[in-house]
């Protein structure tokens, strides 16, 4: 399974990631998290992404699509992956699909988080409280002014991509206000229903694909298998006692 999670900053595409992995064991791909741990780790692609990180704005798009473009390559990415917080502008989308083009692999869906900006200031406010209270370290950018930048930036630069992928059929809409646990029940309605509309798997097809002979057919193996019943059936019981006696005595 591959999926897109669009959505502002706060409206909990981390959260529902991390279900969606748990479930379906494909893996998270946060650029968010890519960056910060590069920033971390001190790499030249994390420093230069830190203050652009921290100032609230978006890390040009030639860094981030690098960075996807190795990680979906990776072999634990093989199953499939949930995209969170990529991609953020109409030329990641492109890419992503050239990407996805070129390694033969489609998406099964993008969905988009729908939240009221509103909201949004005091679900980042309680987060960085309770991360506080954990004793966790916090964002630097989870301050109001930068998120005030990271909106804008959403808006201006993220928002138009539920357009670009509406256009193609692949956009499903959840009320992102809804708890935590209707928000995943809603996005397995619209993932179920993607999944019932793909065609059913011929039987017929799939048994000559597999040569699997259909039951009562005579085949080598079946006549082998069907002597070696007749056998055990005929076993005189002294020996099918004696059989008995000997499993006992090994347990
Ligand atoms: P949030 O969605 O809460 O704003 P993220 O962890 O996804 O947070 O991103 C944090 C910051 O990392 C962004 O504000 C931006 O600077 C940078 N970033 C993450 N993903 C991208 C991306 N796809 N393109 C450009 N910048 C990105």
């Amino acid at each position: 399974m591959r999926l897109i999670l669009l959505g502002p900053p706060g409206a909990g595409k981390g959260t529902q990631a991390q279900r969606l992995i748990a479930k379906h064991g494909i893996v998270q791909l946060s650029t968010g998290d890519m960056l910060r741990a590069a920033a971390a780790a001190g790499t030249p692609v994390g420093l230069r992404a830190k203050s652009i990180m921290e100032r609230g704005e978006l890390v040009p798009d030639d860094v981030v699509v690098a960075i996807i473009a190795d990680r979906i390559g990776q072999p634990d990415a093989r199953r499939g992956f949930v995209l969170d917080g990529f991609p953020r502008t109409a030329a990641q989308a492109e890419a992503l699909d050239r990407l996805l083009a070129e390694r033969g692999l489609k998406l099964d869906g993008v969905i988009e988080l729908k939240v009221d900006e509103g909201i949004l200031l005091k679900r980042i406010e309680k987060r960085v409280a309770d991360m506080t209270a954990r004793g966790e370290t916090v964002r630097a950018d989870d301050t109001p002014e930068v998120l005030k930048g990271r909106l804008s930036a959403y808006r201006a630069q993220t928002a138009p991509l539920a357009g670009y992928y509406a256009g193609r059929g692949m956009l499903k809409s959840v009320d992102g206000m809804a708890t935590v646990d209707e928000v995943t029940a809603a996005i397995y309605r619209h993932l179920g229903s993607s999944a019932a509309r793909a065609p059913k798997p011929r039987r017929g097809k799939a048994r000559l694909a597999r040569k699997i002979p259909k039951r009562g057919a005579s085949s080598a193996g079946g006549a082998r298998k069907r002597s070696v019943a007749k056998k055990r059936k005929n076993k005189p019981q002294k020996a099918k006692n004696r059989t008995r006696r000997r499993l006992t005595r090994a347990r």
